[in-house]
C-alpha cells in the first residue's frame, strides 16, 4: 500500500470519528471539539497534499527517483519520497496493522 493511500484511509476514518465526538466541556462558547478535529484533519490532509511525490530526471547510471515536490530537488541529492513530514503524519497511525515499518521516522 502506498503511504498516501494509507493516510487517505486513516484521515477519512478520523473524519467519521470527529463527527461523533461529543462537545468538549470547556469549549462551550467557542468552537466545539468536533469542529476542531475536522480542522486538524483538514490541516493534516493539506500538509500531505503539499508534500506530494514527484519524479526526478532520468540518469544513465541510476533509476529515476521519486522525490517530495516540497522537500526534494529531484536531482537525486534531495529528500526522497516519502519525506519525513509525510512519514511523521503516518506515524500518528503506527499502531494500525497496515502501517509499514519503513515509514517510521
Ligand atoms: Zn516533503
Amino acid at each position: 500500500m502506498l503511504i498516501t493511500e494509507f493516510l487517505d484511509k486513516r484521515l477519512k476514518e478520523d473524519l467519521v470519528g470527529a463527527a461523533i465526538t461529543p462537545p468538549h466541556p470547556e469549549w462551550h462558547d467557542r468552537m466545539n471539539h468536533s469542529e476542531h478535529l475536522v480542522r486538524v484533519i483538514a490541516t493534516l490532509r493539506r500538509i500531505v497534499n503539499d508534500h506530494s511525490e514527484g519524479y526526478g530526471p532520468t540518469y544513465d547510471d541510476r533509476p529515476r527517483q521519486k522525490y517530495c515536490i516540497r522537500c526534494g530537488s529531484g536531482d537525486g541529492n534531495g529528500e526522497v519520497w516519502p519525506c519525513e513530514e509525510v512519514r511523521l503524519i503516518a506515524s500518528l497511525y503506527a499502531d494500525h496493522p497496515d502501517f509499514e515499518e519503513g515509514w517510521k521516522v
